[in-house]
């Protein structure tokens, strides 16, 4: 299991070990998905839609 934040109905799950690093969340909402900094995902600095999306975008399913 790997890291979970909630926001409102949300829950943010990334698991490090599935990542293949394509950049791809980083690039879409870099306010929010953060590779150099702990947490790596700053859930409260986005919209609920924009956490969905981003994380439907992750080619590896390591953000869920
Ligand atoms: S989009 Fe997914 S695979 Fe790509 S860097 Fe982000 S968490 Fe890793």
């Amino acid at each position: 299991m790997g890291k979970t934040l909630k926001k409102n109905k949300v829950t943010a799950v990334r698991q490090a070990c599935k990542c293949i690093h394509s950049g791809n969340c980083v690039l879409k909402h870099p306010t929010v998905f953060e590779s150099k900094e702990k947490p790596w995902i700053k859930i409260e600095d986005s919209s609920t839609e924009k956490i969905i999306d981003t994380a439907k975008k992750c080619p590896s399913r390591a953000s869920t």
